[in-house]
């Protein structure tokens, strides 16, 4: 199959393409720039009431995951010539970042595994390899919309789906960097004007103003994105 090839293991296979099935992301899977392939978790469960979750071993409150189950879902999308990656929406994980977004579409695709009640039995995990992906500080109830959000940001990157393809290299981060403001018309909105310098037709000039403004945000918002011995210099 040609395409970016995505499989998501999930309880919810109907969320899938979901939002993706829209816009910038929808058109590129009606071209077949990639591939939406939901795996129903439950169809792996091998009792008559298809059992996916057991109490915790150790007590506590909430379900898990079963590793049985999962691990045949897993051995039925992804055999052992499947060279994509293998992920798990984890909260536990590491943050995804768009350098991790880049290698991810350089590849042929994704395993994903979305998680669901207290999380998933260790052993799957350890024994199947799967990289554990947080999007976030927060908890979601489900892998899902961690999926979902994962996805969106690696199809926009596939080649042929954004139009211009210079709007995806100044984005934020691209650069180490949160992107400058931007304006647009009308030239007086509530009586508030847009900065000279990008009216001025001063090629040079809006670049130096851009990169000021990129700098001072991340200072401001992000410091931790600046370098140690304090980022970038200013270009004034
Ligand atoms: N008890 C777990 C949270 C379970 S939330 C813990 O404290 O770590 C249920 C599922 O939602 C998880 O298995 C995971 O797949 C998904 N999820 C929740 N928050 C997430 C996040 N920030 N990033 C990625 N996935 C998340």
């Amino acid at each position: 199959m040609s395409g970016w090839q995505a499989s998501i293991l999930t309880l919810y296979p109907d969320m899938f393409p979901g939002p993706l099935g829209h816009s910038l992301s929808g058109r590129a899977l009606e071209k077949g720039l990639w591939n939406c392939d939901p795996v129903n978790i439950r169809d792996f469960a091998t009792d008559k009431h298809r059992t996916v979750d057991d109490t915790p071993a150790g007590g506590g409150a909430g379900m898990v995951l079963r590793a049985d189950v999962l691990g045949k879902a897993i051995d039925a999308t992804s055999n052992a010539q499947d060279t994509r990656p293998r992920l798990m929406m984890s909260p536990r994980g590491k943050p995804l970042t768009q350098h991790r977004v880049r290698e991810l579409v350089a590849g042929l695709g994704v395993v994903l595994v979305c998680g669901r009640f207290e999380g998933v039995d260790q052993r799957v995990i350890d024994g199947r390899n799967l990289e554990e992906v947080s999007i976030g500080d927060y908890i979601l109830s489900g892998g899902e919309v961690a999926a979902i959000a994962l996805l969106d940001a690696c199809i926009r990157l596939i080649p042929g789906v954004m139009g211009a393809q210079a709007s995806g290299e100044d984005e934020s981060f691209e650069h180490g960097l949160l992107e400058y403001p931007h304006y647009t018309r009308p030239a007086v909105w509530e009586g508030a004007t847009i900065p000279a310098v990008l009216t001025s037709g001063d090629h040079a000039a809006v670049e130096r103003w851009r990169r000021d403004q990129a700098i001072r945000l991340t200072r401001e918002r992000r410091p931790d994105l600046l370098a140690d011995d304090g980022g970038p210099a200013t270009s004034s």
